[in-house]
């Protein structure tokens, strides 16, 4: 039956939903979708569309979330995505399901306007690999420095930032501040991974650009070897590479060499990532990033193929949101963020300077 949450229609069926999780999670989370469990997930999903309603609330979800909450959520997306989208819903309330520098950027760029609450607050390795000392020291050599941030960082980082880029216009942002600022020095930050890929799509000078050594646990570890399985496992499987992964960089030195199989390597952010496969001509895809993505891939493009990279590739920090907190948080409003706003009005500044090149 789809119900309705303000303005969106959502469709919650106990045979809609078994078919989904069967079909498109079942090696992906095994053992998790019994029929028992998922007449229980869709009780609840009821309930927390009826509150969403009366709270006046938009629920999201991050690509990396368990499929329930892709499906409950008036969309899915990337973190980025999902800010704009409820900024534009104007709605009073926001439930958002992703790791806590996510709802940050929504109460940043949202402001007064909405309160933002989450089912929990998972935390995020790569915005833990991230130390204020280190920026501290960077920026007391460098004076002039400029410093980019990629929005998966905690709102203090966003703050001392010059700018925000996303892993779609990383290579964009970093061309546009070297034409800015031409001789300046520039801090990359947090990502090794993407920054090296980004750094190589771009024309400018590696000597000007330091790299933060950061990295997100989940994509560090999806290495060469895993990818290389993969290839022997499905040898016609174009390759969807997060930038952010363990692997990009050496695959970004294969691909240029244009081995056969490393030639159909792609490195996109994970909505790049569907629409590369609605309009690529091969129906079968290898995707390096976090499992919850294979979901909405094969959700999303079911004519076509889309094998995990590795059933390893899962981040529990997006893992510890379920479908029970959701509801908690939308019946006793538990989990509210709040972000300084003196910090807010700095990162929004940041992020209001990539989306005016962007
Ligand atoms: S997948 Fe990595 S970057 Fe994304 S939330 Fe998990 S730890 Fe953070």
């Amino acid at each position: 039956m789809p119900l309705t949450t303000t303005s969106v229609q959502i469709e919650i069926s106990f045979d809609l939903w078994l078919d989904r999780f069967s079909r498109f999670a079942e090696d992906l989370y095994p053992g998790r979708y019994t029929r028992a469990y998922v007449r229980e997930l869709v009780g609840m999903a009821r309930e927390v569309c009826s509150l969403a309603e009366q709270k006046q609330s938009v629920v999201v979800a991050h690509n990396y979330q368990y499929p329930e909450l892709q499906e409950v959520a008036e969309i899915a997306g990337d973190s980025l995505g999902l800010s704009q989208y409820v900024a534009e819903r104007q709605a009073p309330r926001v439930d958002f399901c992703g790791v806590l520098f996510m709802g940050e950027t929504a109460k940043t760029i949202l402001g007064d306007r909405s309160r933002v609450y989450m089912p929990d607050r998972p935390g995020c390795s790569l915005v833990a690999s991230i130390d204020q000392t280190r920026i501290d020291n960077w920026v007391a050599h460098h004076p002039d420095g400029i410093l980019i941030s990629y929005i998966n960082t905690d709102a203090l980082t966003k703050a001392r930032s010059d700018y925000i880029c996303t892993s779609r216009n990383a290579s964009q942002v970093l061309a546009h501040a070297a034409r800015q600022y031409p001789g300046r020095r520039i801090l990359f930050l947090p990502d090794k991974y993407l920054g090296a890929v980004v750094l190589s799509q771009t024309a400018v000078d590696p000597a000007l650009v330091d790299l933060y050594d950061g990295a997100c646990h989940v994509h560090s570890k999806i290495g060469e070897t895993a990818l290389e399985e993969a290839l022997d496992r499905y040898p016609d499987a174009e390759l969807l590479i997060h930038p952010e992964c363990g692997c990009a960089s050496s695959c970004l030195a294969k691909t240029m060499q244009a081995g056969p199989a490393f030639g159909k390597a792609y490195f996109l952010s994970t909505e790049q990532m569907l629409w590369h496969a609605r309009r690529s001509p091969s129906r079968e895809f290898i995707v390096a990033t976090e499992m919850g993505m294979v979901y909405r891939l094969r959700k999303e493009v079911p004519e076509k193929t889309f094998y995990p990279v590795s059933y390893l590739a899962v981040c529990e920090y997006m893992k510890m949101n379920t479908l029970e907190k959701l509801l908690d948080s939308l019946e006793n409003d538990r989990v509210e963020i709040q972000v300084d706003e003196e910090i807010q009005r700095k990162a929004r500044a940041a992020i209001q300077r990539m989306l005016t090149i962007t």
